[in-house]
This record gives C-alpha cells, sequence and structure tokens, in this order.
C-alpha cells in the first residue's frame, strides 16, 4: 500500500484503516484477473484503497456515485457535511473533492470515476468485474438493486465486498446485512472472514447468477 497514511486521514470518509488495508488487498490479489468496481465513492477515501490495489496490476477501478449524497447526508440530516455542499447547485456536490483524492494519491490513471446513479450505469454493463463493493444507498432499495445489478458481473472466484454490515440492528441499519445473507443463501458465494463491518464472499467457481427482474 504505497499512498501515505497523511492523505488517506485528509479524505472525508466512513472506511476504517483495517477495512481500508483489506480492500486493498482484495483488489490487488484479483485485479490481475478483472478490473474492480465500487458503489458509492464519495469523498474517494475507499478508491485510494482499491485503487492502489488496481494501480499494482495496471488494472482499473470503476468507482460509481451520483455526488449528490445520500439520503443521510442531505442538509438537516444525521450525517450533512457543509463542505461537502455546492451553493451555486444548491445540492450536495462531493465529485471535486473525489476528483482531488485521486489526484493526491496519483490514481488518476487508474480509477475511472461514473458520476451516475449505479442503476443507470449498471443498464449496459457487460464488463466481467473482479470485485464488486457495494457501499451506496443503505435503504433496503437501494441495497437490494446494486447487489442484483452488479454481483451477477462478478467472475468465479470474485469478490462480493459488503460495507456496514452490522449483525445486531442496535449497531446499525439493516440493508447491508440483509444483502449479504441473501448472497449466502444463494449459494453462490462462500464466505470468508469479515474485517470489522467489511464482509467478505467469494462468488464460486460453478453455478449460474440469476438473472433478476429488471427495475419498473
Ligand atoms: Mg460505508
Amino acid at each position: 500500500m504505497n499512498i501515505s497514511e497523511e492523505i488517506i486521514a485528509s479524505v472525508k470518509g466512513f472506511l476504517d484503516r483495517e477495512e481500508g488495508l483489506r480492500l486493498y488487498q482484495l483488489a490487488a490479489e484479483i485485479s490481475v484477473r478483472a478490473p474492480c468496481l465500487e458503489i458509492g465513492s464519495y469523498c474517494g477515501k475507499s478508491a485510494l484503497y482499491l485503487g492502489a490495489g488496481c494501480r499494482k496490476n495496471n488494472a482499473v477501478l470503476f468507482s460509481i456515485d451520483h455526488h449528490r449524497g445520500s439520503e443521510e447526508q442531505q442538509p438537516g440530516e444525521q450525517y450533512f457535511d457543509p463542505e461537502t455542499y455546492d451553493m451555486t447547485a444548491g445540492a450536495m456536490d462531493t465529485f471535486p473533492l473525489f476528483r482531488k483524492a485521486l489526484a493526491m494519491g496519483r490514481l488518476e490513471d487508474t480509477v475511472v470515476p461514473l458520476v451516475t446513479g449505479s442503476s443507470v450505469a449498471a443498464r449496459m454493463w457487460a464488463t466481467p468485474l473482479g470485485l464488486v463493493f457495494i457501499d451506496g444507498g443503505h435503504s433496503h432499495e437501494a441495497a437490494f438493486t446494486d447487489y442484483s445489478n452488479w454481483s451477477r458481473h462478478l467472475v468465479p472466484g470474485g469478490y462480493l465486498v459488503v460495507h456496514d454490515i452490522f449483525p445486531n440492528p442496535e449497531d446499525g441499519g439493516q440493508a447491508p446485512y440483509y444483502i449479504y445473507r441473501l448472497a449466502l443463501s444463494s449459494g453462490l458465494f462462500d464466505e470468508f472472514p469479515m474485517t470489522k463491518t467489511l464482509g467478505v464472499l467469494r462468488r464460486r467457481e460453478c453455478g449460474v447468477m440469476p438473472e433478476f427482474l429488471p427495475d419498473v
């Protein structure tokens, strides 16, 4: 991992150092085979770890975010941060901070930002993926849509990684844990040890991913 702790600490985000290093290791391992993709770039903290892993193999990280903030990051909500608000647009805009993080981490030739909703990005997607990191909207609907849209693009042996898993409802929202269990119950994934709230599953070599019904 060759991005300094100082740079990473200067980037806003909700990712623990240990979780970040696990992301780096997984990306460094799997990106020799296929690109990685994350849903929920925010200000770029996880992209620094995943991107550094991909850069090792001259691979690519696709990083999806509309950069308008999630429900709980809007003005007046629990996780609102005034520094992410664009007065001119009258909306949140975390993309400038994300670009700045990529520049600081020298990841502009590794990370491909997709500034759009994850469902739009998924609509015509056809590239097999080595790792999918789900850390986008935390409503049940958003988490399920991300799981159904993206996990099916994983290559056999690829990693499905889910952030903010709280088996105890008193510790946090249940949507990430719900899709984690859904993936496990599909029989298509093997469970790996968690790192704090980071769940790690690996796509089995056999079995066909179900086709989910498209959004209506
Ligand atoms: Mg998260």
